[in-house]
């Protein structure tokens, strides 16, 4: 993304200044469910969105397989096509899409600049936020080698598939306890592997798992490697007691491993001027998509701590192409 300069470089490309300005009604940063939608309603409101893709192109779903939950599509659809058909959906209407990355961003003023990579300056009247949240993930090799066989970091999205079978949860907060939770109501068996020997989790969460007859909490237990054939998980290796004295390693048979140990917001460049939660969310005023400064809006998992569904994404970026539509047209007078 960035461009690497060297000592030939001409001044205007080592002082980092952008060679390219321009003036837009409406930035849309990132391209997942919230921002293709925002980016029709803004387009059919006349706006003639801007989006800027960032570096994964539609979003967390082109990671996915199946989707399922999505309405409208009653045999399913892959997360590959269905944001394809998002983009051009948007497209029809105008929406300019584009490759590039939000690098900076400067709210201070009536008019916001967001710069692109290294060589554009967008000077918007709104922007639109939906740059989403990102898995946290242990770090393992196997949770790549087993991607779309078994891994997922999302109970509500997968579970369905994991019907009657025993899956694993990692993780000790409230999301793990919810997911957990969640998926004892599927599955067969849920073995909820936490790292210390207590819940971070609410004291009535905790409560409510440790009550649950099919989930088995195995304390102080640490993940070092899934196994199964063709991709696809068939067990884990656990050590207990990691470091310490009783150290050892523990088998389960699982068909599923959720990781439940947080999401990271992708938030950082609007930080300066935005209100976020301590783990980075963007703070909106309720019931809508306006942040605290005038003209800025969020939607999708960026400013969703909650749900971090791809309808409930689209929901909201449908209602921050709304507001974005009304405040310009306070604005302007009409
Ligand atoms: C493996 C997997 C399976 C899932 N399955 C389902 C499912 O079956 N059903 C369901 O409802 N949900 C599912 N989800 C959740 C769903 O994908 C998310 O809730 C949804 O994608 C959130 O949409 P979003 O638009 O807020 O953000 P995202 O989809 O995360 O998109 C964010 C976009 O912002 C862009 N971006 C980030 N930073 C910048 C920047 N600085 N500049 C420019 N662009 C930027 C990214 O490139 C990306 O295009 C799944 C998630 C995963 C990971």
């Amino acid at each position: 993304m960035f461009k690497s300069l060297n000592i030939n470089d001409s001044e205007e490309e080592r002082t980092n200044e952008p060679s390219d300005t321009e003036r837009v009604k409406c930035l849309v940063v990132g391209s997942g469910p919230a921002g293709y939608t925002a980016a029709i309603y803004a387009a059919r409101a006349n706006l003639n969105p801007v989006m800027y893709e960032g570096l994964q192109p539609g979003g967390q779903l082109t990671t996915t397989t199946e989707v399922e939950n999505y309405p409208g599509y009653p045999e399913g659809v892959t997360g590959p096509v269905m944001m394809e058909d998002f983009k051009k959906q948007a497209q029809r209407f105008g929406t300019d899409v584009r490759w590039g990355l939000a690098v900076k961003a400067d709210f201070s003023g009536d008019i916001h600049k967001i710069w692109i990579d290294d060589d554009k300056l967008i000077e918007a009247e709104t922007v639109i936020i939906a740059t989403g949240a990102t898995a946290k993930y242990l770090g393992l090799e196997d949770e790549k080698k087993y991607a779309g066989g078994g891994v997922s970091a999302c109970a509500t999205c997968d579970g369905f598939f994991y019907r009657g079978k025993d899956v694993a949860v990692v993780g000790g907060g409230d999301t793990a306890a919810e997911e957990a939770m969640y998926l004892a109501g599927l599955c067969n068996k849920v073995y909820l592997i936490v790292r210390r020997d207590e819940l971070r989790a609410s004291k009535v969460m905790a409560e409510r798992v440790k009550k649950t007859p099919n989930v088995e909490i195995l304390w102080k237990h640490q993940t070092k490697g899934l196994s199964g054939d063709n991709g696809v998980v068939e067990g884990a290796t656990l050590v207990k007691n990691l470091g310490e004295e009783g150290e050892e390693e523990v088998k389960i048979k699982i068909d599923g491993f959720f990781l439940a140990i947080g999401h990271k917001p992708n938030s950082d460049i609007f930080k300066d001027y935005l209100d976020t939660d301590e783990v980075g969310y963007i703070k909106t005023i309720p019931g809508t998509s306006k942040t605290k400064v005038k003209g800025v809006f969020a939607c999708g998992d960026v400013q969703d701590p909650i749900y971090r569904q791809a309808v409930t994404a689209a929901g909201s970026g449908c209602m921050a192409a709304i507001d974005a539509e009304r405040y310009l047209s306070e604005k302007n007078g009409h």
